[in-house]
């Protein structure tokens, strides 16, 4: 049987930690830490994840200092709101959730965010300092799947680990990550001949590919650690993954489930990378170096 890699546990245990730096800044007069999650318009699914953020924002105290703008605001007047929570000294981390409304390009606006801002840890600037090794903020689904392995102390020197997805928001910054850690990285794609052969090679196989039910036993090894980063609605209700955890859980050392392992992670690199900005901006030490990989 395999090892759950918990999400809801961790990342109660990363707000936790998260709650004493606050607090020990708030005793040596320093004001809140300050979240602007800027939501556009009105997609269903995103409404659900801003207020997730917003209820951890609130169980943790930051302040949350975002909008929600309607669907047919301008790009000009979207962008001069970025701007102002960049020139605003209360706001530590600004998010802009998308998917944005059709109409609204997502590049120009996303690359107006002050990269010291950048909560989701996505902007051009913080992608080039994760390839370089540079501190800044990470993005938030990776780095909390490493936050998993690191928990469930997952080896990851000299390791064969194999990404399956290749986008920006997850398969190449996780292969960057994994790699930074020193694991022997592949990456897949939807092109990739034989994925199975492939992914079978993997000591550490984490999946985003965006395929409901697309991983099952024939593509892991026995004994490897599988992290599964898809997200779906099931059409009869409840969530799914792209690893078909019945069939996976039974073979792997460790496996995380759907939902409760990286869902949960991604909500607390957000928190993290707000602190950390905050603290920063203060001159506090926060001792959260572990969880920016
Ligand atoms: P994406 O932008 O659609 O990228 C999917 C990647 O998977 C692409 O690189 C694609 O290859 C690859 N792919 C698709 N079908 C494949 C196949 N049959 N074999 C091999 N590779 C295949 O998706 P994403 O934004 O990375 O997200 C991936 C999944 O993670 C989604 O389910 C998303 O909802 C979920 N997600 C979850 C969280 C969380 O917090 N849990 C956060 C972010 C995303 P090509 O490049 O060749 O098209």
């Amino acid at each position: 049987m395999a090892t759950l890699l918990d999400g809801r546990r961790l990342a109660a245990a990363i707000e936790q930690r998260l709650q004493t730096v606050i607090a020990a800044g708030r005793a040596a007069g320093v004001r809140p830490p300050g979240l602007a999650v800027l939501r556009v318009g009105d997609d269903p699914a995103s409404g659900v994840y801003v207020a997730n953020k917003e209820k951890a924002c609130a169980r943790i105290g930051i302040e949350n200092l975002g909008a929600h703008l309607t669907g047919d605001t301008p790009a000009a007047a979207v962008l001069e709101r970025i701007e102002a929570l960049n020139a605003d000294p209360r706001v530590d981390g600004i998010l802009l959730q998308l998917p944005l409304p059709a109409g609204l390009e997502e590049g120009p606006l996303l690359a107006a965010i002050d990269p010291d801002k950048d909560a989701d840890g996505l902007h051009t600037l913080n992608l080039g300092r994760l390839l370089k090794g540079e501190p800044g903020p990470r993005s938030c689904t990776p780095a909390g799947v490493m936050a998993l392995l690191a928990e469930a102390g997952v080896a990851l020197r000299g390791q064969r680990a194999v990404v399956v997805g290749r986008s920006i928001l997850v398969g190449q910054p996780m292969a960057l990550m994994l790699q930074a850690a020193d694991a022997t990285v592949s990456v897949a794609h939807s092109r990739t001949a034989d994925l199975a052969a492939l992914t079978r090679q993997a000591d550490v196989l984490v999946v985003a590919a965006g395929r409901p039910g697309m991983v099952g036993a024939e593509h892991v090894r026995p004994g490897a650690v599988v992290v599964d980063v898809g997200i779906h609605r099931r059409p009869e209700g409840g969530l799914c993954g792209d690893v078909r955890f019945d069939e996976v859980e039974p073979i792997a050392r460790a496996i995380s489930p759907v939902p409760g392992g990286v869902g949960p992670m991604t909500v607390a690199m957000l928190l993290v990378n707000t602190v950390v900005s905050w603290a920063s901006r203060h001159g506090l030490i926060h001792g959260l170096d572990d969880l920016l990989p």
